[in-house]
């Protein structure tokens, strides 16, 4: 079997209401997909996105660069094939433009799409192909906490949400008063009752001092995780902290490759790993991940704003994984998109990697230059 075509599209789905979190506003999501056909007819699906401008330049590397690395390859040859993309074939030995940033968001997109070839030519999910663990996955909803709610919305939608059978929900923190942050998690928690779990995210907004000082205070209301409190590049100060507070910290939506969650767990500075197979360079590297965590007995529980069909299904896969985020967007975009019922996650059936996009969403959403 080879590579035959390989098309992309860049998709623009708007969202029904802006949102907001301490750094960004959110109106729309842009999704760069890759198609990948062999020459008996299987398709291949894959995708990466931002919620800001620039996911069109992914699109755009494929097209101008990795497109002749792809053409005519064995697609069960993943590993040598992302390797020709990462290195001498494309980009030379050039780590500006071959190995990060956009590059990475484009491969992680083609890695996609050859497992889910993978997986349709082994007529199973991705979770059976890598070899399924738990029968279900326990959802988190971030939905109900953005930072834009109103603090009547957020004690209307948790509780609303805790009705609905969620165990756990998320609360937006890094307003413009951190006291602000203080009385909105006191509200939720108070609504929710001590025993459901309670995480904040404050979107790599703060300095060491900020999260020190209001990281001690915010341990009143028992979080069950602090999330991206400071700059993910600062590995140490991630330490200083999780030695300084109770919470637990996690970190994983900003980080882009393995040896920086590598350096995280090894200087201790790290007690929940997000690693999101969209940020790292696709489900490979997730794995390789995962399992460096299961070694240090850290669990991972993935980030995910849109990518529930694939992060479910990782998850279902490995053992030191669970719960993943649900945030109800792009529900028409995904053939099987999944909506946690009752709290929890069924496990998708489809054969593939749950990446594969509707063809009617493409001519909904696609942007033409
Ligand atoms: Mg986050």
């Amino acid at each position: 079997m080879r590579i035959s075509e390989v098309e992309t599209y860049f998709l623009k789905v708007p969202l029904d209401r802006t949102i907001r979190d301490s750094l960004f506003e959110v109106s729309y999501i842009g999704l760069p997909v890759v198609k990948l056909t062999t020459d008996d007819g299987l398709h291949g699906w894959g995708f990466n996105w931002m919620t800001a401008g620039g996911g069109e330049f992914a699109k755009e590397m494929i097209d101008r660069y990795m497109k002749k690395t792809l053409i005519g390859k064995d697609p069960f040859t993943r590993k040598k094939i992302e390797r020709d993309l990462f290195f001498a074939e494309t980009f030379g030995w050039d780590f500006r433009l071959g190995r990060n940033g956009l590059a990475v968001m484009a491969i992680s997109a083609i890695d996609m799409a050859l497992w889910d070839l993978l997986c349709k030519r082994a007529d199973l999910p991705l979770w059976k192909t890598l070899g399924g663990y738990h029968d279900r996955v326990e959802a988190y909803n971030t939905h109900g906490g953005w930072l834009s709610w109103s603090i009547e919305d957020l004690i209307s939608n948790s509780k609303a949400l805790i009705s609905e059978g969620y165990n756990a929900i998320k609360i937006k923190v890094g307003s413009a008063n951190p006291e602000t942050d203080y009385e909105r998690l006191k509200a939720v928690r108070a609504a929710i009752g001590n025993s459901k779990k309670m995480m904040i995210d404050a979107n790599t907004k703060w300095d060491l001092e900020t999260a020190l000082r209001w990281g001690r205070k915010f341990d009143d209301f028992d979080p069950y995780w602090f999330e991206e409190p400071l700059n993910p590049l600062d590995i140490k100060g991630h330490a200083t902290l999780r030695s300084r507070i109770k919470a637990p910290i996690a970190i994983g939506e900003s980080i882009h490759n393995k040896f920086t969650f590598r350096d995280y767990i090894e200087q201790r500075a790290v007690d929940i790993i997000q690693v999101d197979a969209t940020k790292v360079a696709g489900i490979t590297e997730w794995l390789e991940v995962a399992n460096y965590a299961a070694m240090n007995n850290v669990n991972v529980y993935p980030h995910t704003n849109i990518q529930q069909p694939l992060h479910v299904q990782l998850v279902a896969a490995t053992v030191n994984a669970s719960v993943v985020e649900h945030v109800p967007w792009l529900l028409d975009v995904w053939k099987e998109p999944l909506e946690p019922k009752g709290g929890y996650f069924d496990l998708p059936q489809l054969p593939g990697a749950g990446t594969e996009i509707r063809e009617d969403a493409i001519q909904k959403y696609r942007v033409t230059a």
